[in-house]
């Protein structure tokens, strides 16, 4: 029930590493710097272009906020690669009582659940819908502010994860997005696609076939569970259409007693959508 997240003494070493490797101060890192970042690694741990699963800039390199961003994410998903890239890295053992000081190890999430509140920096937020919801658009207007710069193809295709970091109440939370890619509509969640901090419900308000499946999805797996829910209409710049099903949106959100469906269109990004999702997760 624990998470790990990297330690102040972590996020210093990490920002210190991407300083002395900016050689030219732009703010980024190049492909060029990027590979000497890594120069006594076997390899790099994650590719260099990462414009999709952190903020960069408009080169798509890693700005320092998308540098540590890009660790946070590792750190919480896969531990063991962290630790044996700070050891490759040169994290200053001698300095440090010893490696783990790097991580910070989260409370119990029941006790968080309990005491309805969480003092974690860092929350996976599950993307649920079915394919062409809107989920990618969605991911992407995470990390860009301006989502005209993007073009088509920016728009197709999605990694698994993105990061980026969100202020609730005036504390940086780093939210992780997980898009759920769901190939077939009767296909059923694994547990490990179910649990997370905050689940992110996304239709389609332009699709009268779009809700009823994160309907289902919600009675199913969400219903009884304390995970906090957030529906999301995306298109929501679009005429909205009577969904097929029993309850619309706003009734079914009522019925539930969950937070009325958020709308949300790619040409009005806002960033207050991403601010609540973190602020429910830190306040469960
Ligand atoms: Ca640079």
């Amino acid at each position: 029930g624990s998470s790990t997240e990297l330690s102040h003494r972590g996020q210093q070493f990490l920002m210190a590493l991407f300083e002395r490797n900016d050689k030219d101060n732009d703010g980024a890192l190049s492909p060029d710097e990027f590979k000497r970042v890594f120069s006594a690694c076997p390899t790099p741990p994650f590719s260099s272009d990462i414009k999709r699963t952190v903020a960069t800039n408009d080169k798509g390199w890693p700005t320092q906020h998308g540098w540590v961003c890009r660790w946070m994410l590792q750190t919480f998903i896969e531990l063991p690669k962290t630790l044996e890239y700070l050891a490759y890295l040169g994290f200053n053992v001698h300095e440090n009582e010893s490696q783990t000081s790097a991580i910070h190890v989260t409370r119990e999430r029941r006790i968080d659940l309990a005491k309805k509140q969480s003092s974690r920096t860092v929350y996976m937020c599950h993307v649920i819908g079915m394919k062409g919801a809107g989920k990618t658009a969605l991911c992407r207007a995470f990390l860009v502010d301006d989502m005209k710069k993007l073009k088509d193809k920016d728009l197709r295709g999605n990694n698994q994860f993105c990061i980026n970091s969100v202020l609730v109440y005036g504390q940086e939370k780093y939210l992780i997005l997980r898009d759920i890619d769901v190939r077939q509509v009767l296909d059923p969640l694994q547990p490990s696609e179910v649990i997370c901090d905050v689940s992110c419900l996304v239709y389609d308000i332009s699709d009268p076939k779009s809700f009823e499946y994160i309907a289902r999805i919600y009675i199913k797996y969400f219903a009884e569970s304390k995970i906090p829910v957030l529906i999301v209409g995306a298109r929501g710049d679009m005429e909205e259409k009577r969904q097929d099903c029993l309850l619309q949106p706003a009734e079914f959100c009522q019925k539930y007693k969950l937070l009325p469906p958020q709308y949300f269109s790619i040409k009005h990004n806002k960033r207050d959508l991403f601010t609540k999702l973190g602020t429910m997760a830190s306040f469960p």
